[in-house]
C-alpha cells in the first residue's frame, strides 16, 4: 500500500541508504560531538556535487546545490543521539556505551541524504537547495547555535522544513498541522529556605517540607484556574528533595519543574503565576525562595503558506491517504523552532509506525522504521520539486 509513495529513483537506492542509517545508528554521537557523523554527511555531499560547508555552528553541516536563480529552500535534519544505553539488541545496535539514536535522528538524517543524492541527479529544477544538517537538537539548542553561526546571512532561504518521526502513527504518512505545533519548555529550580531544627521541636523550625508541599499543591490551580480553558500548558513538578532523615527538619527543599506552553502569552502568564505563587506561599510560612527560572525552547508555530504546500504536496502526491489523521500539537519541544521564528516554514510528521512493536521517541527499544526512509525520502523529493520549479 505505502510502496506507491516510493519514487523509482529512491527505491534504486534504498538498501543502500538504509544500511546507511544502520551504520548511524551504531555509532551515535551525543550533541555537539557529532564529529563522526558529520564527516560522513559532508562527504556524501560532497561527492553528490554539494557546495559543503563543515563547523556550522559547532558539528553543523550545510551542503548547497544552485541551478540558476530561483527560489531558496532550505530542509533540515538533526544528527544527534541521546546518553541513553540501548536495549534493542538489533544487529546493528549502539556500539558507543551509554549513547543511543533512540529519537530516530540518524533515520531523519539518512532520508534527507536519500533526497539529496536524488535531487543532485535531477537537472529540471531551478533555484537553490540547502541542505541543513543540524548538531545538537537534543536540549542542547544546536539550531540556535547555527542560527548565531550566520546560518541564514549565508544561506538565505525563502522557505524552510524539516521533518520529525513520530511513533504510534502509521509508518511513512506524513502529518502537518498549521500554528503552533510544539511547545516552548522552561525548566524551574525553587529553592525553599527555611530553618532547620529537631523533629521534635517544629515550633522552633519553618519547615521547607511543608512550604514545598504547599507551594505543589498551589501550583496545580496555574493550569486549573490561571490559563483559559482553550489553551494547553502544562506544570509539572518532576522532583522534590529535602531532608534525609525522620527526625531532622532540613533548611533547604528544592522543586524542580517542567513548564510547557503553546503560546507565548500563555508561556508569560505561567512564569507570572509561578514565581507569584511560590514566593506567596513561602512567604506566608516565614520562608522564602530563590527562583531559578531557565527559558528553553520557544513554541514552535508552523506557518501557513508553507504548512499549505506541504499538505498540498502530499495530497498531489499520496492522495488522502497519505496524511495522517488526527494530528494534534505536542507538549514536547523542539528547537527548531528558533529556525522559524526568523524563516518561513513548517516542521512536519512521518508516521514510525503504529503497532505495539513501535516504542515511544527517548525509549531504550526505540528504532526509527526503516519502511518510512524511502517514503521520507521522496516526500522530500516531490516537496523540493514542488518548490523549486
Ligand atoms: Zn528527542
Ligand atoms: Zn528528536
Amino acid at each position: 500500500m505505502s510502496r506507491q509513495w516510493v519514487l523509482p529513483e529512491v527505491a534504486a537506492i534504498e538498501a543502500e541508504m538504509i544500511a546507511l542509517r544502520r551504520e548511524l545508528h551504531a555509532r551515535p554521537e551525543l550533541g555537539f560531538e557529532e564529529h563522526a557523523t558529520s564527516a560522513l554527511v559532508a562527504a556524501k555531499l560532497e561527492a553528490w556535487g554539494y557546495r559543503v560547508t563543515r563547523g556550522v555552528g559547532g558539528t553543523g553541516v550545510v551542503g548547497t546545490l544552485a541551478r540558476g536563480s530561483g527560489t531558496s529552500l532550505g530542509l533540515r535534519a538533526d544528527m544527534d543521539a541521546l546518553p541513553i544505553r540501548e536495549a534493542t539488541g538489533l544487529p546493528y545496535a549502539s556500539r558507543n556505551d551509554g549513547i543511543m539514536h533512540a529519537c530516530g535522528h540518524d533515520g531523519h538524517t539518512a532520508m534527507l541524504l536519500a533526497a539529496a543524492r536524488c535531487l543532485a541527479e535531477k537537472t529540471h529544477w531551478r533555484g537553490t537547495l540547502n541542505l541543513i544538517f543540524q548538531p545538537a537538537e537534543e536540549g542542547l539548542g544546536g539550531a540556535l547555535k547555527m542560527i548565531e553561526d550566520g546560518l541564514f546571512q549565508h544561506f538565505p532561504c525563502d522557505r524552510l522544513f524539516a521533518m520529525h518521526n513520530v511513533p504510534g502513527f502509521p509508518a511513512g504518512k506524513i502529518g502537518v498541522h498549521s500554528g503552533a505545533f510544539m511547545a516552548s519548555a522552561d525548566e524551574v529550580t525553587i529553592r525553599v529556605t527555611g530553618r532547620g531544627g529537631h523533629a521534635a521541636a517544629p515550633h522552633q523550625t519553618i519547615d521547607p517540607v511543608v512550604v514545598g508541599a504547599s507551594i505543589v499543591m498551589a501550583l496545580q490551580s496555574v493550569v486549573a484556574r490561571n490559563v483559559a480553558p482553550h489553551e494547553q500548558a502544562v506544570v509539572s513538578v518532576g522532583a522534590l528533595h529535602a531532608g534525609s532523615v525522620s527526625n531532622v527538619i532540613a533548611p533547604h527543599a528544592d522543586l524542580h519543574l517542567s513548564v510547557r506552553a503553546l503560546s507565548a502569552d500563555v508561556r508569560e502568564l505561567l512564569e507570572r503565576r509561578i514565581r507569584a505563587l511560590a514566593e506567596g506561599q513561602a512567604a506566608s510560612y516565614g520562608a522564602s525562595v530563590e527562583i531559578d527560572y531557565r527559558h528553553g525552547y520557544p513554541v514552535l508555530v508552523n506557518h501557513d503558506e508553507e504548512t499549505a504546500i506541504a499538505h498540498r504536496v502530499a495530497l498531489d502526491w499520496g492522495g488522502e491517504a497519505m496524511l495522517i489523521d488526527g494530528l494534534r500539537p505536542f507538549m514536547a519541544s523542539e528547537d527548531f523552532a528558533y529556525m522559524l521564528e526568523r524563516c518561513p516554514g513548517s516542521y512536519l510528521s512521518i508516521g514510525n509506525g503504529d503497532g505495539t512493536q513501535h516504542c515511544s521517541l527517548h525509549h531504550p527499544g526505540y528504532d526509527f522504521n526503516d519502511a518510512s526512509l524511502a517514503i521520507g525520502a521522496s516526500y522530500w523529493v516531490k516537496l523540493a520539486e514542488y518548490i523549486l520549479q
